[in-house]
């Protein structure tokens, strides 16, 4: 079968306009943001689909997997192309099916959100904020991020340190089309989630999900600047795990990390030479955090009242992995890491790798709350020289009992998911010709039944 063919017979299950087979359109959307990784964007250079298809409704979803089933044709799902390493890219050709088309808002109920999976976070969190209601978590992208490519391609984020992950009780629910033949259709609740929870897209289609709400609470953001990055640490974590203060982010980063960060930097926010905290606090807490802050040597340098917030600048801007696109963008040279530090050793365990690798790697850490634990989780800056120096930097953190989430892999491995055997399960069952984002999966041979169009 040759792709004008395939392409045909798409446009007659979604609609002429949503198909393209435009070459510069199909490689637009055949990318994400693996190029945070000097080593991904040398592997991913000139991986690209063959036609993309862009449903609106779930049933069509179903209707363009029968035909990807029945002839053998490769499917990478995406949404809006945010994920970090080359999960929306795909590695055998075939169809990019975009879930962007699935935007409806189903049900904003008390506690809960029933959305179509390309519906923006953005817009979730927009909806339910007049109602009373916010999400839990959300990733610094939510702008842009659909909650579907959140639940398949993230972790935490936003009100993690309140929460947790995404494993964390934040997903309800999640209804998906299988790649069987004839496909299913099936509701995922409770443990069946982690079959689905972070698989790269790789063992079901998301059509609709769940998510949980809160009480909305007016947040306030400030910013903090310290004179050393370890007592901006020790603060961070003092605050981290005060359970009475109500937070929905505590970023902490060291010099000159800070220096990348432009807009707050033209706000009088950065102090040349210091470490900073970023916070999101419940209305009226910053006068009395700042002051706890002082302790440590710590000072107020910037902070925006409540009635500002998701409006002008925002200091989530600057957290997860928005802060090594701000690294990235100041000096190309730059990638990072995904550190998972002791909470209890974390001080030292920095100073080991700072002695190691002095004038290499720079700490970024996000505290936040998983399994019910608070713990230091870094995305630390580094400056790339060879494959071969990344590699032995990983297993020097592996080896002083800081693991590597190794973030330089489109492969999903033990390392990001420890629910990996459900989801080898999963993929047996529900894409038994391997179709669905092929090679994704150290568990599944790359690129198993899928062929080109
Ligand atoms: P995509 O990138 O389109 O897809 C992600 C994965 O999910 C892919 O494997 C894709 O195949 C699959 N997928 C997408 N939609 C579906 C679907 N409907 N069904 C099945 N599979 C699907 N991540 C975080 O967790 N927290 C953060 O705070 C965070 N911050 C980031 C900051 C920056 C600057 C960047 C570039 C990335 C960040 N990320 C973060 C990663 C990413 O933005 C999030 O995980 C985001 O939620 C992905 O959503 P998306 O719609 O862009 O998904």
């Amino acid at each position: 079968m040759d792709r004008d063919l395939v392409a045909a017979r798409l446009r007659e299950i979604v609609g002429p306009a949503n198909v393209s087979t435009e070459p510069a359109e199909v490689e637009r959307l055949s990318k994400d943001y693996y190029w945070f990784s000097p080593i991904l964007e040398r592997q991913l250079a000139g991986k690209v689909a063959d036609v993309v298809v862009n449903p609106t409704t779930a049933d069509q979803v179903r209707e363009v997997v029968q035909l990807a089933v029945r002839d053998g044709i490769p499917i990478t799902p995406r949404g809006a192309g945010t994920g970090n390493y080359g999960q929306a890219v795909p590695l055998h050709g075939g169809m990019v099916l975009t879930l962007r088309g699935l935007k409806q808002v189903d049900e904003i109920g008390k506690g809960h959100a029933r959305v179509g999976a390309g519906v923006r976070l953005g817009a979730v969190e927009r909806k339910a904020r007049p109602l009373g209601q916010e999400l839990h978590i959300y990733p610094s992208t939510y702008v842009a991020a659909t909650a579907g490519g959140f639940i398949a391609g993230g972790n935490a984020g936003v009100g993690s340190i309140t929460w947790g992950t995404l494993w964390d009780g934040n997903v309800l629910a999640v209804t998906a089309v299988t790649l069987e033949d004839p496909p299913r259709r099936l509701v995922l609740v409770g443990e069946d989630l982690n079959m689905i929870i972070h698989s790269y897209g790789a063992t079901a289609i998301i059509t609709d999900v769940t998510l949980p709400l809160a009480p909305a609470t007016p947040w306030e953001q400030c910013v903090l600047s310290f004179p050393a990055f370890e007592r901006a640490m020790t603060c961070a974590r003092d605050l981290a795990e005060d359970d009475a203060l109500p937070k929905r982010l505590v970023s902490v980063h060291e010099w000159p990390i800070p220096s990348y960060f432009g807009h707050l930097a033209r706000e009088d926010a950065i102090v040349p030479g210091n470490a900073c905290l970023l916070l999101e606090l419940a209305d009226g807490l910053t006068g009395s955090v700042s002051r706890r802050a002082a302790d440590y040597g710590g000072t107020l340098t910037w902070s925006a009242p409540s009635r500002t917030y998701h409006r002008g600048t925002a200091v989530s801007d600057f957290s997860f992995n928005h802060t090594t696109l701000w690294a990235k963008r100041a000096d190309p040279g730059l990638t990072y890491l995904q550190v998972v530090f002791d909470r209890h050793t974390v001080l030292s365990q920095m100073d080991q790798i700072r002695q190691r690798y002095p004038d290499e790697i720079w700490m970024h850490v996000e505290y936040m709350r998983a399994g019910g634990q608070v713990a230091p989780r870094a995305l630390p800056i580094l400056r790339f020289t060879t494959p071969a120096r990344l590699e032995e930097m990983q297993d020097f953190m592996d080896a002083i009992g800081a693991p590597v989430r190794r973030p330089h892999s489109c492969q999903l491995d033990l390392s990001r998911n420890r629910y990996l055997e459900p989801i080898t399960s999963a993929k047996r069952l529900w894409d038994p010709r391997g179709l669905l984002n092929p090679g994704k999966l150290a568990t599944a041979p790359a690129g198993e039944g899928g062929r080109s169009v």
